[in-house]
C-alpha cells in the first residue's frame, strides 16, 4: 500500500510553517498524484486563515500552481470547524462550493456560534478533557454535531476523528457511510487509533490517511497512519488515496 494523495496539508494562510510551492514541491518528491492545500477555517482561535475570504486568494494561487507543475494535481480545501450544535461550518456555502476537497473537523478552542454552543462544544469538551471524564452526553454533543454537519454539507473528510474529543465512532461512521464520507486516519495525532478503525470499518466506510503537515517535509509522511491501517486489515480498496 502506497499514498498516491494528501488531503491534509497546511500552509502559512493558517499556522503551517511553509508556502504552498513549497508543499507542493515536496509532494512531487514524494511521488504523490494529487495534494490539497487544505488550511484551518477561520474559527480556530489564533491558528485559523485570517476570514473566509482568504480561501478564493488561495485558490488563486493554487491554480496558478496547478498550470505550472502539471506533474501533480493541485487541489483548494480547507479543515473547517463545526461552530454549533446544530452541524454549522465555519465557511458560507458560496466559499466552500468553490473548494475541491472539503475536510471538517472539531478543534478546540474555535469562536463558537453562540454562547450555548460554546458551553456545549468548547467549555464542555475542555472540563471533561482535563478531568478525564468519561461523558457520555459530550460524546452525544459531538458526535451529533459531526453528524449535523454531514447532513447539512457535502463533506469529504471528517478528521482525526476522537483526537482530544469524545465520539461515538459507531455513530459516526453510520452517517459517513450514508453521506459518502471518509474518516481520517491522522499521521501526526493518531486517530482514528487502530481500534475505532476497525469500529468504523464494521459500517463499510471508506477512510482518508492525512499527513495532517504544518511543515513541507512532513508532505507525503503517513507512515504511522499506514501502519494502523494495516493492523486494522484495510485493504487499497478501503482507503480513498492509496495504491
Ligand atoms: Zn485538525
Ligand atoms: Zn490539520
Amino acid at each position: 500500500m502506497r499514498l498516491n494523495a494528501d488531503y491534509h496539508t497546511h500552509t502559512l494562510y493558517s499556522h503551517g510553517k511553509g508556502s504552498i510551492r513549497e508543499n507542493i514541491e515536496v509532494a512531487i518528491t514524494e511521488g504523490l498524484e494529487r495534494i490539497a492545500i487544505s488550511d484551518h477555517g477561520p474559527a480556530c482561535y489564533g491558528f485559523g486563515v485570517k476570514d473566509a475570504a482568504t480561501f478564493l486568494e488561495i485558490k488563486r494561487e493554487v491554480d496558478k500552481y496547478d498550470r505550472l507543475y502539471p506533474e501533480i494535481k493541485v487541489l483548494t480545501g480547507v479543515e473547517a470547524n463545526v461552530i454549533s450544535l446544530d452541524g454549522k461550518l465555519d465557511l458560507p456555502r458560496f466559499i466552500l462550493e468553490e473548494l475541491d476537497v472539503v475536510l471538517v473537523g472539531l478543534h478546540l478552542p474555535i469562536k463558537p456560534l453562540s454562547w450555548r454552543d460554546g458551553v456545549g462544544i468548547i467549555f464542555n469538551n475542555l472540563i471533561t478533557y482535563k478531568l478525564g471524564l468519561k461523558a457520555t452526553t459530550i460524546r452525544e454533543k459531538n458526535t451529533g454535531a459531526l453528524i449535523n454537519a454531514m447532513h447539512n454539507y457535502p463533506i469529504d473528510i471528517i478528521t482525526h476523528p476522537g483526537y482530544r474529543i469524545n465520539i461515538d465512532t459507531q455513530m459516526l461512521a453510520q452517517e459517513a457511510a450514508k453521506s459518502d464520507t471518509a474518516l481520517e486516519i491522522n499521521a501526526s495525532h493518531g486517530y482514528l487509533n487502530e481500534e475505532f478503525v476497525k469500529v468504523a470499518a464494521d459500517e463499510n466506510i471508506k477512510f482518508s490517511l492525512g499527513s495532517d503537515a504544518h511543515k513541507p517535509a512532513d508532505v507525503g509522511r503517513v507512515e504511522p497512519a499506514l501502519q494502523v491501517a494495516r493492523n486494522a486489515g484495510l485493504g487499497v480498496e478501503d482507503i480513498i488515496n492509496v495504491v
